[in-house]
């Protein structure tokens, strides 16, 4: 059968969306804010690669990416 196996972008954990802390300094104190933008890494798509593969079980295919989101194609 055909697994369809779709592997999370190691950047965003699958999001899509980074977020990273901006701060600085002014006469009033320290301030700072969170900025989400879009990860670079999987163009804000959450997916590090999708892979087209045949298995005979979703099992076998859990064996070789254990952490990835798959299902029958
Ligand atoms: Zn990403």
């Amino acid at each position: 059968m055909k697994i369809e196996i779709t592997i999370d972008c190691p950047d965003c954990d699958g999001h899509g969306k980074t977020e990273s802390t901006v701060g600085g300094w002014t006469a009033a104190g320290p301030w700072m804010k969170y900025v989400t933008h879009e990860c670079h890494h999987c163009n804000g798509t959450g997916n590090e690669s999708v892979v087209v593969d045949d298995y005979d079980t979703l099992e076998e295919a859990r064996l070789e990416y254990t952490d990835a989101k798959m299902r029958a194609a």
